[in-house]
């Protein structure tokens, strides 16, 4: 088998570098390895009656398959190089931003037409968040929502797959440099191509590691988000909500000037489990269908902990803090607000008698015997912050659901286009370091698929 594009991963990053390739080089022989599953046989088998919680899959539904770790996310696309990963840094920030727009065109001439874009353009919240030591981001972000998101997926697929070989459940566990290219090696099997596009996400991350190990490209990590998901009623928010959907809030507390920050906004959605490698954390979703909508809208309160020498692990730091919330409550647990500011924990009789109802079945617990003080303090700090802003932010009854991690995968080597130390093997996406959204991963995507389809 010998093609002159081979692709890993047909998450986002994948995705967009087959489709711009496909689109620019018809000539091109391309295929993608994916260790998931096709789109639509990806199904999560909790199910909230006989399984409720993670049963821990050999490959994760949710993370693995076609459309990667984003296929059943809210599909918020910020345009902005404020956040999201540091692609600019690398191609410049007028091209960064030129090629999420154009992932966006893509995506609305595939199913998104009429879906929202919001704007932090011109807002007075920018003041308002000013006053009260709040710093928002600017943006644009365009929200497909998860239902409207699959279908963008679904589409891409049915275009891709005339064009392009997709090898699927095919975990690629090699990479070898050979003389014309690149040797990939997936079971007893191996392909041949002349660039190789690597693009494996977060899940992926391990293996990453081994690769450029193996290949004597260099990376480094220092970095980790820690943190809690906060769920309150939907109208407490809606006056943000409303106007800008996704809201990027940064606090610099008083005690250790840490920065916590807003994340991944979900209006009227639900808060939900997420598994990586095996480590139960939270994350949220919300639909544009409005029967799907809920009285309540979450995000995440994450503060951010860079390491310095000799400490590497920063993502074991984050998985041994995920572990301790699993061991205490079986996977991610729950407290009400006004639980912790008085230092006891949450029980059952008290989340069923308050007034926000929480949208995921967690264990009630305590947090603070999870999370480290110093990122605990921060976060209930950047709460009263915030409930300058949105009056009601810091009631009693507000949940918070911990711990939510964001893992970073360390930063492997590239240069200005992406590329590694060996001549047409580039790594893209969440996998390479660079990005950490929707938006920065596709539009790395199509950057070195324009950059290859120049070359060949
Ligand atoms: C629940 C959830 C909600 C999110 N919501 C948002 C959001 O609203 N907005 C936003 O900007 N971002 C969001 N994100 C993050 C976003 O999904 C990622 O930034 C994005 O998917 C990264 O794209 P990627 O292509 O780099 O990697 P991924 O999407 O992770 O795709 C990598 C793919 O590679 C495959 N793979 C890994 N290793 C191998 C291997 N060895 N061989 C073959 N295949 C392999 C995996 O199976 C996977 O399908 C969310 C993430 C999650 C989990």
């Amino acid at each position: 088998m010998n093609y002159d594009v081979i692709i890993i991963g047909a998450g986002p990053g994948g995705i967009f570098s087959a489709y711009e390739l496909s689109k620019k080089r018809p000539d091109l022989k391309i295929s993608v390895f994916e260790a998931g599953n096709t789109l639509e046989k990806r199904k999560c088998p909790i199910d909230g009656e006989k399984i409720k919680s993670c049963i821990s899959c050999k490959t994760c539904d949710i993370m693995n398959g076609f459309g990667g770790a984003g296929a059943f996310s809210d599909g918020k696309y910020n345009i902005t190089n404020d956040f999201g990963g540091t692609l600019h840094q690398y191609i410049g920030p007028g091209k960064a931003l030129e090629l999420m727009h154009y992932v966006d065109e893509i995506n609305m001439s595939h199913g998104g037409e009429g879906t929202a874009m919001y704007s932090t353009a011109g807002t007075d919240l920018k003041k308002v968040c000013l006053q009260h030591k709040l710093t928002l981001l600017d943006a644009s972000v365009r929200h497909l929502g998860t239902d409207i998101n699959y279908v963008v997926l679904g589409q891409l697929y049915n275009e891709l797959k005339e064009k392009v070989d997709f090898f699927f459940n095919t975990m690629v566990s090699r990479v070898e440099k050979t003389e014309e290219g690149y040797r990939v090696f997936y079971g007893e099997e191996s392909a041949d191509c002349k660039n190789c596009i690597i693009s494996v996400g977060r899940s992926g991350s391990k293996w990453m590691e081994k690769v450029c190990g193996e290949l004597g490209i260099r990376t480094k990590s220092n970095r980790v988000d820690i943190g809690v998901r906060v769920e309150l009623p939907a109208l407490i928010f809606s006056h943000i909500t409303d106007e800008l959907y996704e809201s990027k809030i940064v606090y610099c507390t008083e005690k250790f000037e840490d920065r916590v920050r807003t994340f991944c906004m979900n209006p009227k959605g639900i808060v939900v489990n997420e598994n990586t490698n095996g480590i139960i954390t939270v994350n949220g979703h919300s639909f544009e269908d409005e029967k799907k909508k809920t009285e309540n809208t979450n995000f995440a309160l994450l503060v951010a902990k860079h390491f310095s020498e000799p400490f590497k692990d920063s993502n074991g730091y984050g998985e041994s803090i995920a572990r301790l919330s699993n061991m205490l409550g079986g996977g991610v647990i729950v407290q009400r607000f006004g639980d912790l500011v008085r230092d006891r924990r949450s029980n059952q009789k008290r989340i069923a008698e308050n007034t926000v109802r929480p949208t995921l079945a967690a264990t009630p617990g305590d947090l603070s015997l999870v999370l480290p003080k110093r990122i605990l303090d921060g976060i209930m700090e950047m709460v009263y912050a915030l409930d300058k802003i949105a009056p009601g932010t810091a009631n009693d009854d507000t949940l918070l659901y911990g711990v939510e991690v964001k893992f970073y995968n360390m930063e492997v080597e590239l240069d200005e286009h992406l590329e590694t130390v060996h001549k047409g093997l580039y790594i893209i996406g969440d996998g390479s370091g660079v990005t950490h959204s929707l938006s920065h991963a596709s539009a790395s995507g199509v950057y070195v698929a324009d950059r290859i389809c120049g070359r060949l």
